[in-house]
């Protein structure tokens, strides 16, 4: 059994996967711990999977799972915990944005006790504006509508203990955001602060498309607010509706003053509409996500117990 998994998620990155084994099999032949690598290859269309192909014919510890097509980044890292056999795994990009000598510093933590180590950006390089800017703002609003700590700045670079596999493989959830399923799990969380390279070579695979649903998936999965928000402007809007419908009947009926004007009635119709297509489009978030799963998580995870199962 191997002591480390290195789970790395591959999408087009042929131009770094030899500088990234090369670094990765420096970094671990200093700690001195026998590792395997799990590449997951999702859904390539460059010579990706040739490459790891390759390496796992020269290195006994290489492995890999292919998939049928380009399933996501997340399900790509879930499969590679599904099938890993250390007793921690180190989740890491390919793109070597995640430099792999930090592993060392992981190592060491996880050495001391905790079960989650995970890799806190202090800067990015080479990242367009847009993106860190809309990162930013994505991470601190997650913590302000959530319940738990889920930490800024912070992406799936990490090590993790076979305990923490365990518990993500005990979650059921399709929509997985794993950096938030691993808070929520608990334990001894710790991290170190690292800056972010720029990609080494070939370009993101996290269109726009992908970042949004990685956004509203980890929103969904682990805040309600904004279906209370829904409710909430729901009931806000309806009652100056009607006011509005109030004041409306007696400039007709008592005061006599009225203009025979449909600008104010457009407006209130249009802004009813408004409100009401963003609350049904919030909702609808949430409903489409129940359809594919009704989320069945345990009630809690377990540490350590003298209590045996009978
Ligand atoms: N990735 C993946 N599937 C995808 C997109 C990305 O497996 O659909 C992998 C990619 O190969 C890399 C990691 O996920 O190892 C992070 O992706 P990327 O560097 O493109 O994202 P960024 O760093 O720009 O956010
Ligand atoms: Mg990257």
């Amino acid at each position: 059994m191997p002591q480390l998994s290195i789970i790395i998620p591959i999408y087009n990155e042929e131009g770094n996967i030899p500088k990234l084994f090369e670094r990765l099999t420096n970094v671990l032949s200093v700690l001195q711990s026998d590792a395997e690598f799990i590449f997951i290859n999702d859904g390539s269309v460059d010579g990706s999977i040739r490459l790891i192909k390759e390496l796992a014919s020269l290195h006994p510890g290489v492995r890999y799972i292919n998939f049928a097509r380009n399933f996501g980044h997340q399900i790509a890292v879930t499969a590679g915990l599904d099938h890993c056999k250390g007793k921690a795994a180190i989740i890491i990009d390919a793109d070597l944005q995640d430099p792999p000598e930090l592993i060392a510093e992981m190592f060491q933590k996880w050495q001391e006790g905790y079960e989650v180590v995970y890799a806190k950006r202090r800067s990015r390089e080479g990242e367009s504006y847009l993106k860190k800017f809309t990162a930013k703002l994505f991470y601190r609003m997650l913590k302000k509508i959530t319940s738990i700590n889920i930490p800024v700045d912070t992406g799936d670079f990490r090590l993790i203990d076979r305990k923490i596999i365990d518990a993500l493989k005990q979650m059921p959830e399709q929509q997985k955001f794993l950096r938030g399923q691993i808070s929520w799990i608990g334990f001894r969380q710790t991290f170190i602060e690292y800056d972010r390279d720029a990609r080494y070579s070939g370009k993101t695979g996290y269109t726009f498309k992908k970042m949004i649903r990685l956004a509203l998936d980890g929103i969904t999965s682990f805040s309600n607010l904004p279906l209370k928000f829904a409710t909430f402007t729901g009931f806000m809007v309806s009652g100056i509706a009607f006011i509005m419908i109030l004041y409306a009947l007696y400039s007709r009926f008592i005061s006599r003053d009225y203009v025979p004007g449909w600008t104010s009635l457009m407006l209130a119709v249009l802004f009813i509409g408004g409100v009401q297509l963003i609350c049904i489009g919030i909702i609808g978030e949430y409903i489409s996500r129940m359809s594919s799963n009704v989320r069945n998580r345990p009630l809690y995870i377990v540490n350590e117990t003298n209590v045996n199962a009978s």
